[in-house]
């Protein structure tokens, strides 16, 4: 069976030393993130995600979800009971603004919780983790009427919500919609089409279910420029919020899938269902944005979340597991054999992890707070340049830390040799849970292209231009103290490389657009291993300061230390060859013929 903690002393030391939150108190929501108020929620929500939703992860993989003749579906047994525990401690509402019944904490303390509710149960937190989506489309572009009438109850988790883009022959390409929306005399629409892949489309979690569906009106055009977003509650909503009518909306159907398998992923059939438009017509992909920008910060969490879960339990395993001995002689020799951690390349593994989790931790957070900066900061100024952080280095966030989540969960899996593979361990699920975030809320080869041929070009490249200042700004300051100097000299090497890179993609990238697609992925990890490098520099810094002025605990600090310098050593090389790889173009690539493969 496996077990989770949730590394509250790390997340601490990261909202204090990375995000320094106190820097912000003036700020709307930030005032009441007070240090008593993080570490308590930090603490408390760590004990509800291991005690209530840690428990229920493995039996609620085995059992999946159930659909009934009728339609109705229910989740595995025990997500009801600890779904309405969430819902009692009002671990939705962190992030949701007070008029709809919210906390109105900063983005980073919601992002936490994000964090360790994904550890401990993916398919759970996928639940709520939709509807907080749907919040954001509705609070950005829905009318005073529709706010009212929908968010407080979906803040409050009686209601939940989902996203609905998909259709059989419509994947990353919307533009291929089919789903119609004809106008009533009402003013509402008749929706009617088919939507697959729908995640929480049914259950019996929530009182009602509120679908933001993707669908085109009659004299739309049949292009991505033709598409609005419509609300469609599957249960409509009376006058004095009281629930009415059924809609006429069901689930056909749920996947039989690799992971997730307590999340139920829903063909849903929309037949006249009774639907209200949500921001202007025509603009709905502009709207379903603001769901995925945010929805992809919180895939790229489900990365971080599902290696930290697998790294846990492979430490725990290497100490405990007896084979073979330590290339320096022996170091358990009363017993036959030593523990695997002995061997370095169990360690390999071992520190692979943690110094990806450790830093993918860093930049989540961080990159949290410049969503709230985003909307909040005191100046135009500021305000602008959190926006261009956080969006540039969203598809970032989604693909690389879900590309390394997996090979960090795939590697833990390894530490256990055969028995990862046997499922009572549960190291085989946080892989099969891994997965799917390479692939849903755009796949990350789509995150990549994202990240090239629109993000570096945005508004003249002022969102790269920022971020590279940022980054000098960190190997200035690491290379003023020489005991992170290396560290930080690393990061210099790596921001080259990835200046070098741009530049090629620049020049190569525009006269033959496949030179751009072809190395996109590659560009999207370079960034990826410079960021996470940059808050490997900014925690290195933090931890030495905090050992002079003799911090209590000197363990944590030191062990900071060590996993930066693994940072530096093992993971800054790769920079240059992600940038080979860029520089070679698409020529290879491209050559064969289709018919070749
Ligand atoms: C478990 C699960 C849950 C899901 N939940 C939801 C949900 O809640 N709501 C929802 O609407 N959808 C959901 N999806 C759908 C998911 O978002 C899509 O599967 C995903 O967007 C990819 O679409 P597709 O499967 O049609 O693949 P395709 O679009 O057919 O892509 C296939 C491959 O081709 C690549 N590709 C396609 N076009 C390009 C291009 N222009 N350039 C480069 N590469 C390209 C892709 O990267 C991918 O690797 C879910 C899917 C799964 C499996």
């Amino acid at each position: 069976m496996p077990s989770y903690r949730a590394p509250v002393k790390d997340t601490l030391f990261v909202l204090e030393a990375v995000c320094k939150l106190d820097n912000y108190a003036r700020l709307p929501g930030f005032g009441e993130a007070t240090p008593d108020l993080v570490a308590a929620v930090v603490e408390e929500g760590g004990k509800f995600c291991e005690g209530v939703l840690a428990p229920i992860n493995l039996s609620g993989d085995q059992q999946g979800c159930t659909r009934h003749a009728d339609g109705s579906v229910s989740a595995p047994d025990g997500f009801k009971a600890a779904y309405d525990q969430f819902v009692e401690g009002g671990w939705g509402t962190l992030m949701a603004p007070a008029e709809y019944g919210g906390q109105g904490l900063p983005h980073a303390i919601g992002t936490v919780f994000q964090e360790f509710s994904a550890s401990a149960n993916m398919a759970f937190a996928m639940y709520p983790g939709l509807n907080e989506g749907a919040q954001a489309a509705i609070m950005a572009v829905g009318s005073p009427e529709l706010k009212a009438r929908f968010l407080p109850n979906m803040v409050h988790g009686r209601w939940t919500g989902t996203m609905n883009l998909t259709e059989p022959q419509c994947g990353t390409d919307l533009g291929l919609i089919r789903t119609r929306a004809v106008p009533q005399a009402d003013g509402s629409y008749s929706i009617s089409g088919t939507k697959i892949f729908i995640s929480a489309g049914e259950h019996d979690l929530s009182e009602n279910i509120i679908h933001l569906v993707l669908a085109k009106t009659p004299d739309a055009p049949d292009s991505v420029k033709g598409i609005s977003l419509f609300i469609v509650p599957k249960f409509l909503v009376n006058p004095d919020g009281s629930l009415g009518a059924r809609n006429g909306v069901s689930c056909g159907s749920i996947e039989h899938k690799m992971g997730i398998h307590a999340n139920a992923t829903c063909v849903m059939n929309y037949d006249g269902a009774t639907g209200y438009l949500l921001g202007e017509e025509m603009k709905g992909l502009r709207a379903m944005f603001i769901m995925m920008n945010a929805a992809r910060l919180g895939v790229g969490v489900q990365g971080l979340a599902q290696a930290e879960v697998a790294v846990q339990n492979a430490a725990n395993y290497a100490r405990d597991r007896l084979q073979g001995r330590a290339l320096t002689g022996p170091k358990n020799p009363d017993a036959k054999a030593d523990p695997i951690i002995v061997h370095p390349d169990v360690r390999r593994m071992l520190m692979d992890g943690r110094a990806f989790t450790e830093g993918a931790r860093a930049l989540v957070l961080w990159g949290a707070l410049q969503v709230d900066l985003a909307h909040k900061a005191a100046t135009p100024e500021e305000r602008e340049l959190a926006d261009d952080l956080i969006s540039l280095l969203t598809p970032v966030i989604k693909g690389y830390l879900t590309d390394k989540g997996y090979e960090v969960a795939t590697a833990a899996q390894q530490v256990f040799g055969g028995h990862g593979y046997i499922a009572e361990w549960g190291m085989e699920q946080f892989v099969r849970d891994a997965r799917i975030a390479m692939i849903y809320e755009g796949a990350n080869g789509i995150q990549a292209m994202d990240l090239v041929g629109r993000k570096l070009a945005m508004n003249g490249g002022r969102g790269l231009r920022a971020y590279l200042a940022l980054v000098a700004e960190s190997v200035a300051v690491g290379k003023a103290d020489p005991r992170t100097a290396a560290l930080a000299a690393g990061l210099e090497a790596a921001a080259g490389e990835l200046q070098g890179a741009t530049m090629w993609l620049m020049q190569n990238g525009m006269a033959n657009p496949d030179n751009a697609g072809a190395g996109a992925s590659a560009y999207m990890h370079l960034l990826g291993i410079v960021a996470l490098g940059q808050m490997w520099v900014t925690m290195a810094l933090a931890s030495h300061k905090a050992l002079d002025a003799g911090a209590g605990d000197a363990g944590f600090f030191a062990a900071k230390l060590i996993t930066a310098r693994y940072f530096g050593e093992r993971c800054f090389p790769d920079c240059a060859a992600l940038r080979r790889k860029i520089e070679a173009g698409s020529e290879a690539m491209m050559a064969l013929p289709a018919e070749a493969f």
